[in-house]
């Protein structure tokens, strides 16, 4: 799930920014938590395709968090109905699962889950072809990835925050020039901080200028997570007061981990 929207509410209220560190037996916990995440979200791809409900992809995800003793961490979350976000084609995050949602062939799926270990949480977002794969979709998708990539490469101790931001942008800009479009990268919704809650300090946007924000030391643990368009960046949220979708209707990618900052470099979290 992002940062941003009401998380940035509570963020400004909170004040002051104090982002928490780690201890690396932390960073481990942290590590069993992930490894729940991209458990499900692998399960949920094998059973992403036509004919399956974003409803039935939820059920299994909340299965599979709680098999492995784990807490699913959007289930109630600011009254969030599901255990997953699962955002379709013009959808860009914050997708309500539902068993009317069906999947069809051709569909641009992202699937966002979080869950809690011990007291330690884990977030996590790939985005799925449904059946047949649209070539714009795969691009867009491509780029998104690489988005996410370039981020996770420079969230190492000596940098800054917006060291992230900016390397996120700039390769969506530098993939929109050699696929030959325009890709829109989200800035309304962002990245964050994560441990012992799933929405921490700092936010990290997406775009803006290197070398700003707070220094990145060991111990800091961030969730990375690019979103773009294959149209305009402007976004609005439907009458559910979540599902977030593209104003043009465009289609949108989204891929996301969490991501530890250690003395030798970035640690992803959210792998098994
Ligand atoms: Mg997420
Ligand atoms: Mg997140």
């Amino acid at each position: 799930m992002t940062g941003g929207g009401v998380r940035a509410v509570v963020r400004r209220l909170r004040g002051k920014a104090s982002i928490e560190l780690k201890s690396p037996g932390e960073i481990e916990a942290m590590r069993a938590a992930g490894a729940v995440v991209a458990r499900t979200l692998r399960l949920l791809e094998c059973h992403a395709r036509a004919g399956v409900s974003t409803g039935e992809l939820d059920e299994l995800a909340e299965q599979s968090i709680r098999d492995a003793g784990a807490i699913p961490s959007f289930k109630g979350y600011h009254g969030f109905p599901g255990s997953i976000c699962s955002s379709v084609n013009e959808q860009v995050v914050h997708g309500i699962p539902s068993r009317e949602q069906v999947l069809a062939d051709g569909d641009l799926l992202s699937l966002d889950c979080g869950a809690i270990l011990e007291g330690w949480h884990g977030d996590a977002a790939v985005t799925v072809h449904v059946g047949t794969v649209v070539r714009a979709d795969r691009k867009l998708s491509t780029a998104c990835r690489a988005a996410l990539e370039a981020g996770i490469a420079v969230a190492r101790p000596g940098g800054r925050l917006t060291d992230i931001s900016h390397a996120v942008e700039s390769t969506a800009l530098a993939a929109s020039a050699a696929h030959g479009t325009s890709y829109g990268i989200i800035a309304d919704y962002g990245g964050h901080g994560i441990g012992t809650a799933m929405h921490m300090d700092p936010f990290l946007p997406n775009v803006g200028r290197p070398g700003r924000g707070p220094r990145l030391v060991p111990g800091m643990a961030l969730a990375i997570e690019p979103m773009l368009t294959a149209g305009s960046d402007k976004t609005e949220e439907l009458g559910d007061g979540w599902t977030v979708v593209t104003v043009d209707g465009c289609r949108a990618a989204h891929w996301e981990h969490s991501v530890a900052i250690t003395e030798d470099g970035p640690l992803i979290l959210t792998v098994e």
